[in-house]
């Protein structure tokens, strides 16, 4: 297992961060998987997984068990890692700029668009290789003028010509789920099964140019681009890529992080990075909805917030989530019943029990598209 320090920009005097990497397998060896823990920096359970993955790739590794190329960043966010506030983490937005630390990636597609249009031709396998050639030459070039953008052109040079990229995250308090947009949601379900996940919400196009969209909407947004201009060669999906919900917070224990490195270590072995018997791919344990579908109660009023589902559970239309109370009402306290306008899993909730006017409570994957726009919260 190769380890590797990667100097960040550095912001100020005396100061320099840097990210590492660990890699097996032979750089050139195909398929090639990416994955990240912690992009949002106090979001810890990948991390605590990245910590059990190690051992189980130099393993594989020892045993000449490793086929293909696996990238793996324990910490993909030193910046964040650093920000503290109050004596709490604060590592979603950089303070520099209040910009989320997984948006604002670039537009990969628009990128290469010019390099590439005129070189492809009728070969799907060699116009993969063009691209990600582009790809590599233009993130080269990309001269960074923070410590962010360094941050950010650092992740994409490791992560930019992966077959599979598991960008893994969590919510506040959350049963176990995942993003991905459509285009590349079917070499993913076997992942999702294997890793048991209670939601999958599906985008074409999520808005707001997350790390893993980043990644796999270079492939789709690029042969749409290219339709578009009258070129007809092939360019397959070439990219995989998901954003892994590792339940919330709080849930950083061995326990998960050993089930969860099992399911990822499986899902190596089901795309051939990893040599061995394939292993079984359980029924799908959710259905897969539309991120669209997806609805974000807030609570109209402020108040103490007492829930009465917990992440993980079916609701139905109309049932109540939580109640929120505001213990200072005249005669009795006033009780303002937060209820589900859609039916399905209640896949995500605050992990604060106060809510102000217009705050959010949780968020249900409904089955019914119906909202429109950027569809990521901040
Ligand atoms: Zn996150």
């Amino acid at each position: 297992m190769v380890r590797t320090e990667h100097p960040l920009l550095s912001p100020s005097l005396g100061s320099q961060k840097t990210l590492v990497s660990f890699q097996v397998g032979d750089p050139t060896a195909r398929p090639k998987v990416y994955l990240q823990a912690s992009l949002h920096a106090e979001e810890l359970p990948g991390m605590l997984v990245a910590h059990h993955l190690r051992p189980a790739l130099e393993r594989a590794e020892r045993e000449g068990r490793v086929r293909g190329h696996v990238v793996l960043v324990p910490a993909a966010n030193p910046i964040g890692l650093a920000q503290r506030l109050d004596h709490k983490a604060m590592g979603r937005f950089e303070f520099d700029t209040a910009q989320n630390f997984n948006r604002h990636y670039p537009d990969l597609a628009g990128a290469v668009l010019d390099t590439v249009r005129e070189r492809l031709g009728p070969d799907g396998a060699a116009n993969v290789a063009l691209v990600r050639g582009a790809v590599a030459n233009w993130l080269q070039a990309w001269a960074p003028r923070t410590e962010l953008e360094s941050l950010r052109r650092q992740l994409l040079l490791l992560a930019h010509d992966a077959d599979v990229v598991l960008d893994m995250h969590c919510d506040w308090e959350a049963a176990l789920h995942l993003y991905a947009e459509e285009a590349c949601w079917p070499p993913l379900a076997p992942l999702a099964w294997l890793l048991g996940c209670r939601a999958v919400l599906l985008a074409r196009d999520s808005g707001g140019d997350p790390f893993d969209e980043t990644l796999s909407g270079l492939w789709w947004r690029l042969a749409e681009r290219l339709r578009a201009a009258g070129i007809a060669h092939p360019l397959p999906q070439a990219c995989a890529s998901a954003t892994v919900e590792l339940r919330g917070e709080g849930d950083v224990s061995h326990e998960h992080a050993r089930a969860d490195t099992q399911a990822i270590v499986d899902y190596l072995r089901h795309l051939g990075v990893l040599r061995g018997p394939a292993p079984a791919i359980p029924p799908p344990s959710c259905q897969a909805t539309p991120l669209a579908g997806s609805e974000t109660l807030r609570s109209p009023v402020a108040g103490v917030v007492a829930f009465c589902v917990r992440p993980g559970d079916t609701l139905g239309v109309g049932e109540v989530v939580a109640e929120v109370i505001d213990p200072t009402a005249p005669g009795v306290s006033r009780v303002h019943p937060v209820t589900a306008g859609v039916a399905g899993v209640l896949y995500a909730a605050i992990g604060e029990r106060y809510v102000v006017a217009g705050g959010e409570i949780g968020k249900i994957a409904g089955a019914t598209p119906f909202r429109t726009g950027h569809l990521l919260g901040a």
